[in-house]
């Protein structure tokens, strides 16, 4: 089993501002796998939020090629990724990237496209949305325009009284369904106001209004929120779950938080448990990361999976996206052509 692995630096379209960031590029690794003549893909496309710099990610991965020598059979994920766990418990994105790399081979292996594999029906995935980030309105517009064949838009806010201006301000372009997502930027009493209004503007959900670990001010949101309130920041593996049932009414699943597809449906099961909704998320990366989350989305209620769609990239290519909707093809693995 050989693994190699290089850093690739992807052009965002639009600098991407979030209530406490601006960005203007985004490093993602590139994993492949090889073994018997078969090479699989994945994608880490870590972030410093979760305490993973790109630095770490290729450490890790380097020690993590001496640790797969210990397996001779790449379809045993289950027990490669327990040991890496143990090993690398904070470097979930790294991980994420062999866990789909391994999930790319096996499928190339056994001639199943991993939708295949993990027994669902591509017919049933979701749409996804399309994110809009924090700008000047006429950029804002301008970026409204530009997503004309997206029929959700995922609205970033969390920047005070702008936050209304920018509703107002989309809402006279589009009546398009939004999502908003506000990456902690509110305080309890100022979410509860905002989702008043929010809900009169066709919103249909908001993520994280509050700071991560603000549990007490999530129930008691939560008690008198008129939309449905999604964890992001709040959830990154299945352990998080059973705390936020009172929080939330759904949570964001995305590879590069939890360490993988494995951990990821096992997430899903857990939170259908907790009667949470699912979203199936992403972060700014290639098509290989969106592609792979894409092939459970059947599985999710509500899916944001655009993060290759950001940027300038186009080496891969992968799923595709019809008018918001998830195509995937019926190609072995995850589907990536190079
Ligand atoms: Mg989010």
């Amino acid at each position: 089993m050989q693994l190699s692995y290089e850093l690739k630096t992807l052009r965002l379209l639009h600098p991407f501002i979030l209530s406490d960031s601006r960005i203007e590029t985004k490093d993602v690794i590139i994993i492949r796998f090889e073994h018997e003549g078969i090479t699989g893909i994945g994608e880490s496309s870590p972030s410093r939020y979760y305490g993973e710099p790109p630095a770490s990610v290729l450490e890790c991965l380097g020690k993590a090629a001496d640790l797969l020598g210990q397996f001779k059979d790449p379809s045993s994920i289950e027990d490669i990724m327990r040991l890496l766990l143990q090993h690398f418990p904070e470097n979930s994105s790294a991980r994420s990237g062999i866990d789909m790399a391994l999930h790319d081979w096996v499928g190339k292996k056994s001639q199943l496209p991993l939708y295949k594999f993990f027994k669902l029906d591509r017919a049933r995935t979701p749409f996804t949305s399309f994110t809009i980030g924090i700008d000047e309105l006429s950029v804002i517009e301008q970026k409204i325009r530009e997503a004309e064949s997206y029929p959700i838009l995922k609205i970033k806010l969390g920047v005070g009284e702008q936050d209304f201006e920018i509703i107002t301000a989309i809402r006279k372009v589009t009546d398009k369904i939004l999502r908003v997502d506000v990456n902690e930027g509110w305080n309890k009493e100022e979410a509860a106001i905002k989702i008043d209004w929010l809900a009169g503007q066709g919103v249909e959900l908001i993520e994280q209004p509050l700071p991560k670990k603000n549990y007490d001010g999530m129930i008691w949101l939560k008690q008198r929120s008129k939309l449905p309130l999604f964890a992001d920041e709040s959830v990154k593996t299945n352990e998080d779950i059973s705390a936020l049932q009172e929080c939330f009414h759904g949570i964001n699943i995305k590879l590069d938080k939890c360490g993988g597809l494995l951990e990821a449906v096992k997430m899903i099961k857990t939170a259908r448990k907790h009667e949470l909704k699912i979203m199936l998320g992403c972060m700014i990366q290639t098509v290989i990361g969106t592609t792979a989350a894409a092939h459970i989305s059947p599985l999710a209620d509500f899916a944001d999976l655009d993060g290759h769609l950001l940027t300038s990239d186009h080496s891969f290519q992968g799923m595709e996206i019809k008018n918001g909707k998830i195509i995937l093809n019926d190609k072995y693995g995850i589907g990536i052509l190079e």
